[in-house]
């Protein structure tokens, strides 16, 4: 009964403003606290912690955490398809926002098979661009 009585648009002004608060206080943490450290309290990737392997978002905090300190190199060894992907991905939604269905079928399927190459390609043997970890 209460929840009718706050107007649309208000709750959704209300959800932006909580949605922003969390985005700020989550790049904030990253920024602030090195996930390249053992140390540092991150939840552990479950794909990594059961296969052994990296999973394609493995590396995106240590990436956000070098893109927030201005080192692009260390960014692209951490996860360079989380790099180029997101940033194509959000700009390719934005576009094709208006009226249609933000991701279609053929674009999830895509996706899927892009992130399931990227895992396969960044797990082999002797592939360069493993995330860094400081230990110690
Ligand atoms: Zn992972």
């Amino acid at each position: 009964m209460g929840r009718n009585r706050v107007p649309i648009n208000r709750r959704r002004l209300y959800g932006a403003l909580g949605s922003g608060a969390l985005l700020v206080g989550t790049i904030g943490y990253i920024g602030f606290v090195d996930p390249h450290n053992q140390r540092s309290v991150y939840p552990q990737c479950p794909f990594r912690l059961l296969t052994g392997w990296n999973c394609p978002a493995c590396g995106g905090l240590r990436m956000m955490h070098d893109l927030l300190h201005g080192d692009l190199a260390a960014a692209i060894t951490d996860n360079v398809f989380l790099l180029v992907g997101i940033p194509l991905l959000a700009g390719w939604i934005l576009v094709r926002r208006r009226g249609r269905s933000a991701l279609p079928m053929p674009a999830i399927v895509t996706i899927a098979v892009a992130a399931i190459a990227w895992t396969v390609l960044r797990n082999l043997p002797g592939f360069p661009l493993i995330p860094t970890i400081i230990t110690g």
